[in-house]
């Protein structure tokens, strides 16, 4: 008897989150060598799928002893990790954004790990070409490997596939590893590859004054070449400092796009009276010394000493700081105590704000400290972010909405900045989270203090700010003797009346633009709108050009000469007659960015232009290219999107120019107003950052007399609180309920119709039709040939069992899922939609 016990094997199981949108963990059993060594949080290697086909990797969730009674638990291949990769925290975040957010476990893993910790699939395997041992293999492995000379390399899934059904695929690999016949490798998609500067300098002969003067007397007989040296001194005066020659100077700054210098530098170089050199051009361009010490001013010491007062009794402070007021100061102040205490610190940005001046200024006072998660880094340099995280190297990280998911264990500070911005909501795919909110929840389990900070909250969280439940400071006093700008409303319909309009441009905005240019100060104009117009239409019949796949219409873009569509990518040629009627009058109707662009440089043809919007910031740097462009002041209008409206900070900038204001006010949504002002407010918050001259802003608007502009000019955001937080409560809309929306779509709009008719019959039944909207065609009610309609959940903020309804509602949507009726209906659900 006892005997027989001893020799009895424990077997352990392990629950495992596998990266894949199913509702629970899998259970695998592990293998007796492992047990000892296999901890939670570590990853591990699994076989999944009817043949085993498929390789994953997988987080272990949770060790135990109990046998799974629904189906024959597989074993796990390898273990990945010795240490934890993933932190008890972040399972417990894991954990609950799937079940807040109404997600898979697995689909909230997916988008925490950056990819290069998940091998799995994307693994593949090569034969190795040194291998000259045949006789070691089986007779199988040899004919698997004779299939395998024909590929360069194939994923675990294609070698699956050529083994045949039945084949446990990990452990064939292992073997083959083993005996050294293959080699496994990560495909990597993007490598880093550092971006080379070219730059000119004088050659070191001429450093001495007198030589140089030499020099400038030997090209009096060649203007050109002068003319390139002397530009040469302009930006590195050298005959006051010789060392300044060292560093150079850009050799686009020098061509000026002009040819004649182009090939008189050129010359110049091959004369031996310039070099050309390169240097590696750093991920974020920082010129300067490490920063002088800042000082506040009184204001910014102010609000730092009442935020960490608050912080005595409350968890989370909003910082209300008009632009320019210099938030960014107070929270370096802020990061600074709280790194000193020993703790860890996270600062969110907005996606675009981060690639920029902020990191920059961060960095002179962190150097490398400062850990930087950013959506444009390559998998290796998130995966490094990651594991200086862990180690220790960084205490102090500023990232993205998907920052949050780093394993920080010891936070003491989380800094939302632009708490208001909507790119910290991710919409596709799930996890559907607010990063905001999940720095919330991460921050309570943590002990750590939450300060969220704008100039123009949203409308959520000045609500919790005024009930109490929010610490508030406000700071109302732009940094220096800077002013907020003067905002002047452009009456369009007037102008169109008394025929001053130029193209799209008021003679009011056009007029400030050209003194502006005059006086060699910059403007920024924004149009929400890329391409070059959002419509194409004949004249002669009612023809426009649309999207086969989506219900909406093709933009013009005129650079690439096409049509493309803004929701699934769709291009096509741009038609030289109607495809209806065969006229030739096909035209296009309202403007975006490009065609600003356009007119801009037809009615300033010698000023420069730059535009920044999703069409030029494609490439990894190149928002930075134009953000430093911008900055060394040679342009002088920058044209973009929302873009531009976001955190930039340019000393020369007194002009700011806004397009179609009345298309952002008059968005269908409930959110449409408090939007307009965000916007507006912002990108106003571009100009006359500096003390000296008032900036302005010059609205082009059909109606002025509109309430939320009047608020805009006067930056009344209390009054638009008001206003807008007694129309919420009213039609009941967030911050006094929650909102959840499920979009139901199918290929087949009467199946998606019926499938949305029942899901909401269904959910009205139980929970009342008070709450429950639709279900509605979305603004656009066709996408990627997906047939959508939308229902809108609300739910009262107490007094009812969330996570109760949340259980029902999903309980409904896979019983729909499984209807054989609905086949391929695909249903999801956003929680706090935006
Ligand atoms: P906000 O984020 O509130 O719009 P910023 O933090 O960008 O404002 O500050 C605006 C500008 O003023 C920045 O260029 C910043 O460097 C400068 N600034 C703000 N406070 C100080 C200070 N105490 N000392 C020196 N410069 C400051
Ligand atoms: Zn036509
Ligand atoms: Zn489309």
């Amino acid at each position: 008897m006892f005997s027989l016990i001893e020799s009895e094997e424990i077997t352990f199981f392990a629950d495992l989150i596998l990266p894949i949108p199913v509702p629970k963990l899998f259970t695998y059993r592990v293998p007796r060598g492992m047990a000892d060594i296999l901890k939670i949080g570590a990853r591990v290697i699994v076989p999944f799928g009817k043949k085993n086909s498929r390789v994953l990797t997988a987080v272990v969730a949770k060790l135990h002893n109990s046998p799974p009674t629904a189906y024959q638990a597989r074993y796990i291949s390898e273990v990945l990790d010795e240490y934890p990769l993933v932190t008890g925290y972040q399972l417990e975040l894991f954990r609950w954004m799937a079940e807040y957010y109404m997600c898979c476990i697995g689909d909230v893993m997916n988008v925490a790990l950056p990819s290069g910790l998940k091998i799995s699939s994307q693994s593949k395997v090569q034969l190795n070409p040194d291998f000259d041992y045949p006789e070691l293999l089986t007779e199988f492995e040899s004919i698997l490997l004779a299939e395998l000379k024909k590929h360069p390399a194939l994923s675990y899934e294609e070698l699956g596939r050529l083994a045949g059904e039945g084949t446990n695929v990990p452990a064939l690999i292992k073997s083959l590893v083993g005996k050294k016949a293959v080699i496994v490798f990560e495909e990597v998609r993007e490598k880093y590859i550092p971006k080379m500067i070219r730059k000119v300098r004088l050659h070191p002969n001429y450093e001495e004054k007198e030589q140089l003067l030499v020099l400038l007397q030997r090209l009096e007989k060649l203007p050109k070449q002068q003319e390139v040296v002397m530009r040469y001194l302009s930006h590195v005066p050298m005959q006051r400092n010789p060392a300044l020659n060292q560093k150079g100077l850009d050799k686009t700054i020098l061509n000026q796009d002009d040819e004649l210098s182009q090939s008189s530098l050129t010359t110049l170089i091959k004369n031996q009276v310039f070099e050309a050199f390169e240097v590696i051009q750093p991920r974020f361009s920082d010129n300067a010394a490490p920063q002088a010490e800042i000082k506040l001013t009184d204001a910014q010491q102010t609000a730092s000493s009442k935020i960490m007062a608050q912080f005595e009794h409350q968890n989370v402070v909003l910082l209300h700081g008009i632009t320019g007021s210099g938030k960014t100061e107070v929270y370096i102040e802020l990061i600074q105590q709280a790194l000193g205490s020993g703790s860890q610190v996270l600062y969110l940005l907005p996606e675009i704000a981060l690639t920029t001046q902020i990191v920059v200024r961060l960095q002179r006072v962190f150097g490398d400290k400062m850990g930087i998660y950013h959506s444009k880094f390559s998998d290796n340099e998130r995966v490094e972010v990651w594991k200086g995280v862990v180690s220790g190297q960084y205490q102090f990280v500023v990232g993205v909405r998907s920052a949050v998911f780093l394993p920080f264990d010891n936070l003491g500070l989380i800094i939302v900045d632009e708490e208001h911005e909507t790119s910290y909501k991710q919409h596709d795919p799930a996890p559907r989270y607010h990063a905001r909110d999940v720095a919330i929840m991460l921050a309570h389990w943590q002990q750590a203090k939450v300060l969220l900070g704008s100039a123009t909250p949203a409308l959520e969280t000045y609500f919790q700010a005024k009930q109490g439940r929010y610490g508030l400071v406000e700071l109302f006093q732009r940094f220096g003797d800077a002013t907020l700008p003067n905002i002047l409303l452009v009456n369009l319909q007037k102008e169109k009346r008394q025929k001053t309009m130029k193209n799209e441009f008021s003679s009011a905005l056009h007029d400030a633009l050209e003194a502006n240019i005059a006086r060699k100060e910059q403007s920024i104009l924004f149009q929400n709108r890329r391409g070059y117009s959002p419509y194409m239409q004949c004249e002669d019949c009612d023809w426009t050009a649309e999207c086969p796949n989506c219900a909406v219409s093709l933009t013009y873009h005129q650079r690439d000469a096409e049509l493309r569509c803004h929701y699934c990518g769709h291009k096509e040629q741009v038609p030289r007659t109607c495809p209806t009627c065969g006229s030739t009058k096909v035209r296009t109707i309202g403007f975006g960015t490009e065609k600003l662009e356009d007119q801009l440089q037809i009615f300033f043809p010698e000023s420069k232009v730059l535009r920044m919007d999703l069409d030029t910031t494609r490439a990894k740097n190149a928002y930075q290219q134009i953000i430093q462009e911008f900055e060394t002041g040679q342009v002088d209008i920058l044209v973009g999107t929302q873009m531009i409206t976001k955190g930039l900070d340019f000393d020369n900038v007194s002009l700011v120019g806004i397009f179609d204001a009345d298309r952002l006010i008059h968005f269908p949504d409930f959110r449409a107003t408090e939007r307009a002002f965000q916007m507006i407010t912002q990108v106003s918050g571009r100009a006359g950052r500096r003390a000296g001259r008032q900036g302005t802003v010059l609205i082009q608007t059909q109606n002025p007399e509109q309430p939320i502009l009047q608020k805009v000019i006067q930056n009344d955001y209390k009054g638009l609180y008001e206003e807008e937080i007694q129309e919420r409560q009213d039609f009941n809309y967030p911050p006094f309920c929650r909102l959840i929306k499920l979009t139901v779509r199918h290929t087949d709009k009467i199946i998606s119709h019926r499938a949305a008719e029942r899901l909401a019959a269904e959910l009205t039944d139980a929970l009342g039709s008070s709450r429950i909207l639709g279900p509605e065609e979305p603004l656009v009610e066709r996408i990627r040939n997906q047939f959508l309609f939308d229902i809108l959940i609300k739910i009262e903020r107490d007094k009812v069992n969330i996570k109760a309804v949340k259980a029902f509602i999903q309980d409904r949507i896979n019983d729909i899922l499984t209807d054989k009726g609905l086949r391929q209906v695909s249903i999801v659900a956003d929680v706090d939609c935006l």
